[in-house]
């Protein structure tokens, strides 16, 4: 079998874990052929954007500290994971090379005094090009064969589009099934760094955020895996956050369209992108626990096995969102006036999660994360406000509270057990969503409420006896 396994960060953090991997790697090797992705660090990222902050502030010398504490944090991780001497030595020369290379960066960005998307993405790419040298080599101390790329190296070509960049799927394939190739050949197993890749130009590109899930089905799909796994430090997706919710169950099969919806919503992040490469090959995903590796997680598949179609699969909620109810008489019957509201908000950057407008045109409303509430307000006020619009109404800190599960479809009844099993803890819903596609049904009600709301839905819907 062709596997690709990937490790978040939280999974990599200490010596104990980093040679329980690779120890759980080497046994997995003897009968799979394994590619291992790795994200960074845990906290790295964060360090490394904090450096870019700094440099705009043009404070080299806590840049510096920070990269010490990036060094030093790294190399005691390499001191006490790796036993063998020579290996150990081997790998601090080459993570001191690459210390080098980032304070001689960081030199240069503050000569120019300038941060951009380019040298942004160079800058948070070194993560993941320490860690999987780290890892690499952990592997290497068992006696096997394995060897540490970056996403360039492997060939991971994208567009230019710094900070959230796409593969170029077509170049990508041919490239990363070449090298990945040439290693399996060799028993050699690739320790990949996430969230990466290169331009055409060469320059590297990352993929935002979280990004090195995408990798891993990105490469997944090059090398034609049997399975891919992303491992992090949750057994998988939940019926409900289990802070909330105590009874929630682990789900053990969802479908990709599901398993997108919660991955928006739910308290397990994983990169919206990352399921797109897999929908044309339907290789199966395991979200699993690196923790817990006799657990096998949650399946995801192109379609679920019938048991496993229960109408509701889980209830979300995201906090601190604020809402906006844009009212004015002259929308109605107006072409173009939704059109307006949102290349407004589009400008100025600003992402809508929720929108609804009843028949009689009246009213437009939206719903932003609380942190973009005010540029929210002031950009309609400013461009709109006695043209199109006549007032706004501003609810903040409301909560999403979503339905998801494609069982839904199609079956009658479910809005009004939703409502009514809301309505018997006497919370008020302040604006309803559902798609046409019925995979996901979401409403707003007041954060002090989310609880309540979200206790009601999982006991309504019985999700603790799920499966
Ligand atoms: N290291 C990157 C981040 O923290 C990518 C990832 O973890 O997937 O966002
Ligand atoms: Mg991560």
């Amino acid at each position: 079998m062709k596997l690709v396994i990937k490790y978040g960060g939280t999974s990599i953090s200490t010596p104990k874990d980093i040679q329980s991997i690779a120890k759980h790697l080497s046994l997995i090797s003897n009968k799979d052929q394994i590619l291992v992705v790795c994200s960074a660090i845990s906290g790295t990222t964060d360090d490394l954007i904090e450096i870019s902050e700094l440099i705009k502030k043009e404070n080299k010398s806590k840049a510096e500290q920070l990269v010490s504490k990036i060094t030093s944090r790294h190399k005691q991780l390499v001191n006490k994971t790796i036993k063998k001497l020579d290996v150990r030595k081997k790998l601090l020369s080459k993570l001191d090379q690459d210390f080098t290379e980032l304070l001689a960066l960081i030199d240069g960005m503050v000569l120019l005094g300038e941060v951009t998307p380019r040298s942004m993405d160079y800058l948070i790419s070194f993560g993941e090009r320490l860690s999987i040298k780290l890892i690499s080599s952990a592997i290497n101390d068992l006696d096997k064969k394995s060897i540490p790329l970056t996403g360039k190296e492997v060939g991971i070509v994208t567009d230019s589009n710094f900070g959230e960049s796409k593969p170029l799927m077509d170049t990508t394939r041919l490239r990363v099934s070449k090298t990945v190739d040439t290693l399996f050949s060799k028993k050699t197993i690739p320790v990949v760094g996430g969230f990466a890749g290169a331009d055409q130009h060469g320059h590297v590109t990352t993929f935002g955020r979280g990004g090195s899930d995408y990798s891993a089905t990105i490469i997944g799909s090059c090398i034609k895996a049997n399975e891919i796994w992303l491992m992090s430090d949750v057994d998988g997706l939940m019926t409900a956050d289990p802070k909330i919710v105590k009874n929630a169950k682990l789900l053990k099969e969802v479908s990709y369209v599901e398993a997108i919806e919660m991955a928006l919503f739910g308290a397990k992040q994983i990169h919206p992108r990352t399921f797109e490469p897999l929908l044309a090959k339907k290789i199966p995903l395991k979200i699993r626990n690196s923790f817990n590796v006799k657990n096998e997680g949650t399946l995801v598949t192109a379609s679920t096995s019938h048991s496993a179609k229960n109408t509701v699969k889980c209830v979300s909620n995201v906090q601190n969102n604020g809402l906006i109810d844009i009212q004015g008489g002259s929308m109605v019957g107006t072409p173009g006036t939704a059109a307006k509201i949102f290349t407004t908000l589009a400008k100025t950057g600003i992402n809508v999660m929720m929108i609804s407008q009843n028949p009689s045109e009246s009213s437009i409303t939206i719903v932003v994360k609380n942190t973009d509430l005010d540029r929210a307000v002031s950009v309609l006020e400013m461009e709109l406000l006695g043209k199109i619009i006549k007032k706004l109404e501003v609810t903040t800190n409301v909560s999403i509270i979503a339905l998801i599960g494609s069982g839904m479809r199609g079956t009658v009844g479910v809005a009004s057990k939703v409502f009514g099993a809301v309505e018997k803890n006497k919370v008020n819903v302040s604006m309803i969503t559902q798609g046409s596609s019925e995979l996901n049904l979401a409403f707003i009600v007041k954060n002090s409420d989310t609880n309540a709301a979200v206790q009601a839905l999982h006991d309504a819907f019985t999700l603790d006896k799920i499966n």
